[in-house]
């Protein structure tokens, strides 16, 4: 049997992928490096019957309809409203800053109302540019420089191993500071987490009868004996692996970065009083999550991790520094004349080489097949 595309990678945007063209008729083969399928989103049950999360905690946002009502065709959410807690000062904090976060570092007691003006002063008494360049400005410019120092300087040492000044201030744009006391991570219109688990959703995803799997299948060794079972003519390769190995490195490699999980299965009902908790200041790990939290599953037992930051392995990361940026464009250049050429399409995280969330991979996979699909430009 010839297939009509190839799809490299079988995690959220490679799923996307398949699935979309599957539905239009299009014989698709799935192949995935991994040994299992749904790429980083991967979850399991542990033997206390707590989904875990292989590759840390992933929840689910949103203000995309579309991108969630496409999920929601696979799955069921527990609507779930992530909290986190930052340990600073030897006091567990509300994150993002908020009215409660101000409250209890400065030990005042400000209304709502008056969380933007105290913020204002705080700002105005920091030295930092305007416009922001990068991740410390970009910060310091919304909440000063002393909740800087206390909740993200450090933080983002240890993440990202660079200083935070060689940081674009897209990865600012991630928290949000919150002019009253809205404590969620998020304040996304739909939030949650796969009722039966991300690897269920995506398993319902990769179930349609045009749609053949092969794991631990690594495209870069087994490249010619897959390309003999795509129709020639009319064949798409949807690649959703690393973007610089894709050509090989020709313009030098892209940095990603990478965790070091140490799961914990911990004999008490609860380890801690939210889903994440992290710590900016202390200790080598960024955070320690807490599954229970995020499915409300019931043990006398929980399971715990810590995620170590790594310069090797695994890619969970993309780098936003500025010449990570510049290799970036170079490479895009060549999957967009490539993309023109309609054979090939990069979506994902690591295709595209972009700090996506979940969502914001579903949606961009989305766009690209449809438009493909009525033979539009993409
Ligand atoms: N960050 C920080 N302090 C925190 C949480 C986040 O400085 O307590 C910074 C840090 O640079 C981090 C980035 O914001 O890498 C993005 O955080 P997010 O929680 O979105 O990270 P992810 O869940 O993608 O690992």
């Amino acid at each position: 049997m010839k297939f009509d595309c190839l799809v490299v990678g079988a995690g959220i945007s490679g799923s996307t992928a398949a699935r979309t063209l599957a539905e239009a008729g299009k014989k698709v083969l799935v192949m995935e490096q991994l040994k299992h399928i749904a790429g980083h989103c991967h979850d399991y049950l542990s033997p206390e019957g707590i989904t875990v999360h292989t590759y840390g905690p992933h929840i689910f946002h949103t203000n995309n309809r579309d991108a969630w009502n496409y999920l929601n065709r696979f799955t069921e959410f527990r609507h779930f409203q992530h909290r986190v807690l930052s340990y600073a000062d030897g006091l567990l904090i509300p994150f993002p800053i908020n009215m409660d976060t101000i409250n209890m570092v400065y030990g005042t007691s400000i209304t709502a109302e008056e969380v933007a003006g105290f913020l204002e002063k705080e700002v105005n008494k920091s030295v930092y540019k305007d416009p922001p360049g990068n991740f410390r400005d970009a910060v310091v410019s919304q909440v000063g420089e002393r909740l800087y120092n206390l909740f993200f300087k450090n933080y983002t040492i240890k993440q990202w191993e660079r200083n935070p000044e060689e940081l674009s201030p897209e990865v600012a744009r991630r928290i949000p500071v919150r002019a009253n006391r809205d404590n969620r991570y998020f304040s996304d219109q739909y939030q949650g987490i796969p009722s039966g688990g991300y690897t269920k959703m995506i398993e319902k995803m990769l179930d349609h009868e045009n749609i053949s799997l092969m794991t631990g299948a690594d495209y870069f060794r087994l490249g010619d004996t897959v390309s003999a079972l795509l129709d020639e003519k009319n064949s798409l390769t949807v690649y959703t692996g690393e973007l610089d190995r894709f050509f090989k490195y020709k313009y030098g490699e892209l940095e990603y970065r990478s965790l070091d999980i140490k799961f914990k299965t911990v004999d008490m009902e609860q380890y801690q009083d939210a889903a994440v908790v992290n710590y900016p200041n202390d200790y080598d790990f960024t955070r320690i999550t807490e599954f229970k939290h995020m499915t409300g599953e019931k043990s006398d037992k929980t399971v715990i991790c810590m995620e170590y930051p790594m310069e090797k392995g695994e890619p969970y990361y993309v780098v936003l520094t500025e010449t990570n940026m510049e290799k970036r464009e170079k490479y895009i250049k060549e999957t967009g004349i490539l993309e023109k050429s309609g054979k090939f399409i990069f979506t994902g995280r690591l295709a595209e080489y972009k700090y996506y969330n979940m969502d914001q991979a579903v949606a961009a996979g989305l766009e690209k097949i449809r438009k493909y699909l009525n033979g539009k430009e993409i």
